[in-house]
């Protein structure tokens, strides 16, 4: 299966490698043509106001918008996850949201304090996973379609941090930079039927 990429800014590298070891072909995305090669695409952490701007300028935003909407499977991961996340709070007001997935996130929401953490997650048929959070939002509203897999104590009580709508998934926190594949085998094993 090949999967997509975003390589335009951000942990490119360590998803790629993730992204094999999980049995996937991982494919870079840079330009708009190299959708049409990918079954689903993976948007990576960063920052997504930066990778808003880029996605701008290098026209793959709206490819990639037009892909979306014909259906290909997305797995967002921190900025990846605000992305595809229908609204974005605290955000640049031009800041990009493809909105496929019907969740409100706030960016860096979890606070100066704890801006960057490391937990175990409870991962909803999973088990324990170890989880790496740098500046990551806050899901403040998951909407009737989603189907939140894992929780952390957050300011405002449990917070969802990886959700699932269909075929997408989006994780707050950093699956690719913790060694253990599990949550993109979670994204893959979701394209096979
Ligand atoms: N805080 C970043 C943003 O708003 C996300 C951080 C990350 O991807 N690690 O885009």
């Amino acid at each position: 299966m090949k999967v997509g990429v975003l390589a335009l800014q951000g942990d490119v590298r360590e998803h790629r490698a993730a992204l094999l070891e999980a049995g996937a072909d991982p494919v870079e995305v840079r330009r708009p043509d190299d959708l049409s090669a990918v079954d689903a695409i993976v948007l990576p952490g960063g920052e997504s106001t930066t990778l808003s701007m880029l996605l701008e300028s290098s026209g793959v935003g709206d490819a990639l918008s037009a892909s979306l909407a014909e259906g290909l499977p997305a797995f967002g991961t921190c900025a990846g996850m605000i992305l595809l996340a229908r609204q974005v709070v605290g955000g640049r007001p031009d800041q990009r949201s493809f909105g496929v997935v019907d969740i409100t996130v706030r960016r860096n929401g979890f606070g100066r304090q704890v801006q960057s953490f490391e937990c175990d997650l409870a991962v909803e048929g999973t088990g324990p996973v170890r989880a790496v959070f740098i500046r990551a939002p806050v899901v403040e509203r998951v909407g009737p379609d989603v189907e939140v897999l894992a929780t952390v104590d957050g300011p405002g009580g449990p917070t969802p941090v990886l959700c699932r709508q269909g075929p997408h998934v989006v994780s707050s926190f950093h699956p690719e930079l913790s060694g253990d594949r599990r949550i993109h085998e979670l994204f893959l094993s979701g394209l096979r039927h």
